[in-house]
């Protein structure tokens, strides 16, 4: 037994967040209209943490998209797009609060169904996603000085596709803009986790948020497909992977819909020689193990300045000794459970990839549960810029640690990649940040600091990951169009 395992003396006491919050269904519908339609299809969705069954959920079918978009339209049509702005920001002001009165509801239910550790979706994604809804709200009414001599007017139906990784929070980063400018929207949640969008729909309720406004489908791939194809949307968002984000560009290409795509990532993280070790080393670790890795802007590859690299991975590794891995529903759990098999199977593909080209694996000692699908916070060192773990995105708790010894190679190997989300820099020089930011292609970089997140600052990609920006002012333009410009789309 190693030394790390032999002491127990201060080992955290259980400290599970009690479930009873949530009252599950047995069986959810599909939200179309403002009312629960019984779909054709249903599946089962489950924890990932234990694998246990937590309720039956609604696979629409292209009839059922069909009904979504026509209520969605109809809304759009008869009120929405018509309704005062202050008013519609009302909406959105009472959603926001709504958020934040039943926070630790959607905090357990996120946790349950995705996997992420409770104080991630109780101190990220719901403050966070009632921050979106607050700030759009604002925005509302004052579009006409957000861009002046432009006349903004809305586009109409948004189909929106999201993500398995922040279900809640991206969900309001879709909708919170649309609806602030005067759409209404068709939203798919990932297959694997749609139940914070389903108890969304009883927010709305609450809100008394006109029907037809906001429309939930849940189901799987073939969902989103029939969401992008149907001929009465005005516009696409789509988050998620490369992939399928290439597949919707060229589906939609000449049909004159909108589309924005935040695609995939592979950030470097680079730590200069001066940096502040010990914050570097909290930001590398924030960088890649924050939500299991399972983070599309996610610091997953360190490029660390050679002086440095013994003592940095040292320290590193020390770290990683201390990340408690286990029940997402224990506030002390620092790693949760990972999405599902599938993703698990990724992962364990491309880290047998890793040690296969000959990468250096590290892991601290830690014992898994049985039941559920997991992975240990992982380190590769020795890594070519060739290798799969420092091209593929791998989403999850694995960190590819390369060397480099002057600035200029910093910059060349950060930006040696397809992808171009977000970076981190770590130094002590205000002037090397901004040296280094200029020459970073990448849409966010961080600075002394890793995967912060605010309304009010854009979001997005270059390359491969994607177009469009979500998120402050850029993330309203998408939603609107402006009179005088070529394209005229939909109501
Ligand atoms: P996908 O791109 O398949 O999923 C994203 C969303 O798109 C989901 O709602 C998904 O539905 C939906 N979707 C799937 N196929 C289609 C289609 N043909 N047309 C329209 N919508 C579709 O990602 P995966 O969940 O398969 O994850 C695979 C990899 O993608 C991950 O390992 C990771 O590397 C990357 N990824 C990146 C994300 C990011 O934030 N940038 C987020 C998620 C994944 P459903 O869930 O039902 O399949």
């Amino acid at each position: 037994m190693t030394e790390e395992l032999a002491f127990r003396g201060f080992e955290y006491a259980p400290a599970p967040e009690s479930r009873s919050i949530v009252r599950l269904e047995d069986a959810y519908g599909l939200f179309v209209g403002g009312r629960w339609r019984e779909p054709a299809e249903t599946y089962t969705t489950i924890s990932p943490a234990s694998e246990e069954p937590l309720a039956q959920v609604g696979q629409a079918g292209p009839e059922d998209v069909g009904a979504a978009v026509a209520a969605a339209r109809e809304a759009f049509a008869g009120q929405w797009s018509a309704l005062r702005p202050a008013e519609r920001a009302k909406y959105l002001y009472r959603i926001a609060r709504l958020l934040q009165e039943r926070a630790r509801e959607f905090a357990v239910l996120e946790s349950l169904n995705g996997g992420k550790p409770i104080k991630e979706s109780r101190d990220v994604d719901l403050p966070l996603a009632a921050a979106h809804f607050f700030y759009y709200a604002g925005w509302a009414d004052k579009l006409e000085y957000a861009f002046p001599n432009r006349r903004p007017r809305p586009i109409g139906v948004a189909g929106q596709i999201i993500p398995w990784n922040f279900p809640l929070l991206m969900l309001a980063w879709k909708i919170a803009p649309a609806l602030a400018a005067g759409n209404t929207v068709v939203l798919k949640p990932a297959e694997t986790t749609p139940l914070t969008a389903l108890l969304f729909c009883d927010v709305l309720r609450q809100a008394e948020l006109p029907r037809g406004v906001v429309n939930i489908v849940t189901g799987d791939g073939r969902t989103g497909a029939a969401l992008v194809s149907h001929p009465d949307v005005d516009k696409i968002a789509f988050t998620g992977s490369t992939e399928v984000g290439k597949a919707i560009q060229r589906e939609l290409a000449g049909t004159g819909k909108g589309l924005t795509l935040e695609l995939g990532g592979k950030a470097a993280n680079i730590v200069f020689d001066d940096a502040p070790l010990d914050q570097a080393v909290e930001g590398i670790v924030n960088g890649i193990f924050f939500n299991q890795g399972h983070v599309c802007c996610a610091g997953s590859r360190l490029l660390v300045q050679e002086s440095i690299q013994q003592p940095l991975i040292d320290k590193l590794k020390r770290r990683l000794g201390t990340l408690r891995v286990g029940d997402p529903l224990d506030k002390n759990t620092d790693v949760g459970a990972i999405n599902s098999a599938a993703q698990l199977q990724r992962i364990e593909e491309l880290v047998a990839a890793g040690e296969q080209e000959g990468a250096e694996i590290y892991q601290p000692p830690c014992r898994l549960p049985e039941q559920g699908y997991w992975f240990a916070p992982t380190v590769f060192t020795n890594v070519a810029q060739s290798h799969r773990i420092a091209q593929e995105e791998i989403f999850g708790p694995v960190l590819s640690a390369l060397t480099f010894r002057t600035p200029e190679e910093a910059v060349e190997k950060a930006n040696n990649t397809a992808y171009g989300l977000s970076a981190g820099v770590w130094t002590e020089k205000g002037s090397r940040i901004l040296w280094t930011a200029q020459r970073l292609r990448a849409g966010v970089v961080w600075a002394n600091t890793f995967n912060r997140f605010d309304p009010t600052s854009p979001f997005g990609g270059y390359k491969e990951s994607g177009f469009g920006r979500e998120g402050g002012l850029h993330g309203l333009e998408p939603y609107l169009r402006f009179d005088g410009d070529a394209t005229e789309w939909g109501g």
